[in-house]
C-alpha cells in the first residue's frame, strides 16, 4: 500500500568553526574599530537558542559627531575627488574579498539572524557581492548614466538598514553611495549587527580610505541621532512604515535628501490558467522565503475561486514537507524568529486572524525547546477587512482570499495602504501586460516571485516608501541631479 512517505534527515550541520566572533566589538569609525565616547552596550543573541554571540557598541550622540566627521573629511578630501575608476577598484575588491569568505559571511548571518544557511549562503551573500559587482561597474560611467556628462555625488549619506537582510542591506546602501562618490555612515539594526562589522573588516581587508565607510551600532536611538545630525546630506532609509514617517517629518524642510524602503502587504495572484506546481512553489517562496520577514512578501494569495480548494489542498500538502529547525542545518527551511519583540508579533496579529473569523492552519511540526519559533501558518475564510490581510505581519504567515474576475483580482490587490510587490500567475502573456499596468506595486513579477537582481530597481508605492535601489535609478538617489 502506497501511503505518505516520510524520510528523516540526518542532521547536516554546517560548522561554525569558520567565524570567529569577538567577545565585543567597537565602532567602526574612519578606518578604525574603536571604543565609544559616550555609547553604552548590549548584547546580540542567536535567535535560534537565546545565546549571546557578542557584546556590541551603542553609538552614543558624540560617537554620531565623530563618524560623520570622518565621512565628511573622507568625502572631501579623499573619495570626493577620487576617480570613478579608482573608486572602482577599491568596489571590485570588496566584492571579490565578499565571495572569498561567503561561507564565513553566510555561517554568521544565519547565527545572528536565524535564517537557513541555505539562504544565506544561496541567496542573501552572493547577491550581496553582485550589488557591489554591479555598482562597481557603473563607478566609472556615470557619465552615461543619463544624469548629465560629470553628476556629482551628494555628499555624506546616514543609512539606516533593518535585520532581515542585515548583509544584503547594507549592500544595497554602500554599493551606489560609494560608486557615486559619497561617504557612508551606516547604522545596522540592533539585533543584526554583525555581519556589518564584518563586512567593515572586509572594508578595512579592501584597504577602503579611512572614513569612506564608517558603521555605528546601536539601537533606535543611534539611528534617530543619525539621520537628524545636521552633517548628513542624504537620509537612506529602510525600516518600517512608522519609522520612515517619523524620519520623513524629522527632515522636513531641511535640505536634505531622503529614501525611504518601508513595508508592505504583497498580493500573490493566481489564475485558474497558471501552472499549478510552479504556483505552489512560488506562494511559498513568496511568503515563507526568510520566515516571511520580507518586506516585499506574498503575504496575501489571491486565488481564483474555481481553483482555490485545490490549490489550498496542494499548498497544505507542500508545507508539510518544509523541515522547521536549526538554521545552520543544510536543510533546513524554515529558521527562527528574529527576535521574541517580532514573535511577539507575528503572535498577536496571528490571533486576530482567528478573532475576525478566519480559519487558521499549520503542518504539525515540533518547534525547539529555546529560541523564537513560530510554524508556516496558513489562514483561510480571509475577509479583505481584516487585520492579517491589511496590516504587515512580518512572519510565516499567508492570507488566502479568493477572486473571480481579472478586475476584482486587482481590485483587491490594490486594496491596502501599501505598494510594494505583486506577483501574477497565469498562462496569458496579454494578462501579465495588462495585470502588470494595473497593480499599484513597485515591483511585479510573473510566474515567479522574490527574484532579485542588481540591475533592477527597487521600491515601493504610497506607504511602502519613495526612492528606488538597484540598476541604473538607484544611482540617482546619490547624485545630485
Ligand atoms: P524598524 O523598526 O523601522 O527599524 C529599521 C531600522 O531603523 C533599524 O536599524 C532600527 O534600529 C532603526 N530605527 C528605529 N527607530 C528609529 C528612528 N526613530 N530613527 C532612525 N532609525 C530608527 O524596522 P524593522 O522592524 O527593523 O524592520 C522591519 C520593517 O522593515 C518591515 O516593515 C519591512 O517591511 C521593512 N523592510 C523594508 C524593505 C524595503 O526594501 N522596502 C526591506 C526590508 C525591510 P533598531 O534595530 O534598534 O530598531
Ligand atoms: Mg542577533
Amino acid at each position: 500500500m502506497l501511503g505518505p512517505m516520510t524520510w528523516d534527515y540526518a542532521p547536516a550541520p554546517e560548522s561554525r568553526a569558520i567565524v570567529e566572533l569577538r567577545p565585543s566589538y567597537g565602532l567602526f569609525i574612519d578606518g578604525e574599530f574603536i571604543d565609544p565616547l559616550d555609547g553604552t552596550s548590549f548584547k546580540t543573541v542567536n535567535p535560534a537558542d537565546e545565546e549571546v554571540l557578542a557584546e556590541v557598541t551603542a553609538a552614543g550622540p558624540r560617537d554620531v559627531d565623530r563618524a560623520v566627521a570622518a565621512a565628511r573629511r573622507a568625502q572631501v578630501e579623499v573619495w570626493g575627488p577620487m576617480s570613478g575608476a579608482e573608486r572602482a577598484k577599491y568596489l571590485f575588491r570588496v566584492a571579490r574579498i565578499l565571495q572569498e569568505r561567503a561561507r564565513e559571511l553566510a555561517v554568521l548571518e544565519s547565527l545572528d539572524n536565524g535564517k537557513p544557511i541555505r539562504e544565506s549562503r544561496d541567496i542573501d551573500v552572493p547577491l550581496a557581492a553582485a550589488y557591489f559587482f554591479y555598482y562597481a561597474g557603473w563607478a566609472d560611467k556615470l557619465g552615461y548614466a543619463g544624469f548629465g556628462s560629470d553628476p556629482p555625488p551628494l555628499g555624506v549619506a546616514g543609512q539606516v538598514i533593518p535585520w532581515n537582510f542585515p548583509l544584503l542591506m547594507a549592500a544595497w546602501k554602500l554599493a551606489p553611495a560609494l560608486a557615486t562618490g559619497n561617504t557612508s555612515v551606516l547604522k545596522p539594526a540592533e539585533t543584526t549587527p554583525l555581519s556589518a562589522l564584518l563586512l567593515a573588516e572586509i572594508c578595512q581587508q579592501a584597504d577602503l580610505p579611512p572614513g569612506v565607510v564608517n558603521v555605528i551600532t546601536g539601537a533606535g536611538a543611534t539611528g534617530e541621532a543619525l539621520v537628524t545630525h545636521s552633517g548628513i546630506d542624504k537620509v537612506a532609509f529602510t525600516g518600517s512604515t512608522e519609522v520612515g514617517k517619523g524620519i520623513q517629518r524629522a527632515l522636513a524642510g531641511t535640505r536634505k535628501r531622503l529614501t525611504l524602503e518601508l513595508g508592505g502587504k504583497g498580493a500573490n495572484v493566481v489564475f485558474d490558467d497558471a501552472p499549478l506546481d510552479e504556483a505552489v512553489e512560488g506562494i511559498v517562496n513568496g511568503i515563507f522565503f526568510n520566515q516571511g520577514h520580507v518586506c516585499c512578501a506574498g503575504s496575501r494569495l489571491l486565488v481564483q475561486e474555481s481553483i482555490a480548494s485545490e490549490v489550498v489542498d496542494r499548498l497544505k500538502r507542500r508545507l508539510a514537507t518544509l523541515r522547521l529547525g536549526d538554521p545552520l542545518d543544510k536543510n533546513t527551511d524554515i529558521g527562527a524568529i528574529n527576535s521574541a519583540e517580532q514573535l511577539d508579533k507575528i503572535n498577536d496579529l496571528a490571533a486576530t486572524g482567528e478573532q475576525e473569523g478566519a480559519q487558521r492552519w499549520a503542518p504539525s511540526c515540533t518547534l525547539p525547546g529555546r529560541g523564537f519559533w513560530f510554524p508556516p501558518t496558513v489562514f483561510t475564510g480571509v475577509s479583505p477587512s481584516y487585520r492579517i490581510a491589511r496590516e504587515e505581519i512580518f512572519g510565516p504567515v499567508l492570507s488566502v482570499l479568493t477572486f473571480r474576475t481579472p478586475e476584482e483580482a486587482v481590485m483587491k490587490a490594490n486594496n491596502v495602504p501599501y505598494g510594494l510587490s505583486a506577483g501574477i500567475w497565469t498562462e496569458k502573456g496579454s494578462r501579465i501586460l495588462w495585470m502588470a499596468g494595473q497593480m499599484r506595486a513597485g515591483v511585479v513579477w510573473a510566474n515567479t516571485f522574490n527574484r532579485f537582481d542588481p540591475a533592477s530597481p527597487f521600491g515601493g508605492y504610497r506607504e511602502s516608501g519613495f526612492g528606488r535601489e538597484g540598476g541604473r535609478h538607484g544611482l540617482e538617489a546619490y547624485l545630485d541631479v
